[in-house]
């Protein structure tokens, strides 16, 4: 058996902000572009399940899908010694439906767009930058999509500065 860590400690180290709703906690859906968070996390039962996009697995698939990992990659990020024989493809379970990558490009921006720790976000943002630097010169290819995801893109780095402190001289006073 695996000894996997705890499923809400690891979504709240990826940056993701749960909210409560009577007993239950639920996040931003990192899988479908959410404006309410639809994430259902269970604690009990160490799982996440999205109630929009069905997404649905354990601290693995989740780890796996957001970063898009393999399996071993993801037990090596989650401190797993999987023990060889329990391995799992990509997919195998998940329900996770492709996004285009223009949804992906919005739903990973705007969760680094949530992000307010700053060392985090400077983490998370030079990650982001470096594994999508193919995508953002797709998209310069193409003429038409060009301006409005720049402007895009900076409106919601300017909204994103000056709603906290990152970057700011005194931030850390
Ligand atoms: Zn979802």
């Amino acid at each position: 058996m695996l000894d996997k860590p705890d499923i809400l400690s690891i979504i709240k180290a990826a940056g993701f902000q749960p909210i409560r709703r009577g007993s239950r906690l639920f996040i931003l859906c990192p899988f479908h572009p959410d404006k309410n968070p639809s994430c259902l996390i269970n604690t009990e039962r160490q799982i996440f399940h999205c109630f929009a996009c069905s997404a649905h697995g354990d601290v693995i698939d989740f780890v796996m899908e957001l970063k898009g990992f393999s399996f071993p990659e993801a037990c090596d990020y989650l401190r797993i010694k999987s023990k060889g024989s329990s391995n799992r493809s990509n997919k195998a379970k998940r329900k996770i439906k492709r996004l285009t990558p223009e949804e992906k490009f919005h739903v990973e921006f705007a969760h680094l767009l949530r992000l307010r720790n700053e060392v985090v976000f400077r983490a998370a943002f030079d990650e982001w930058l470096t594994n999508r630097l193919s995508f953002l010169s797709e998209i310069i290819d193409k003429l038409e999509r060009t301006l409005e995801a720049i402007s895009e893109f900076f409106k919601h780095l300017i909204c994103y500065i000056s709603t906290c402190n990152v970057g700011k001289p005194n931030a850390k006073s």
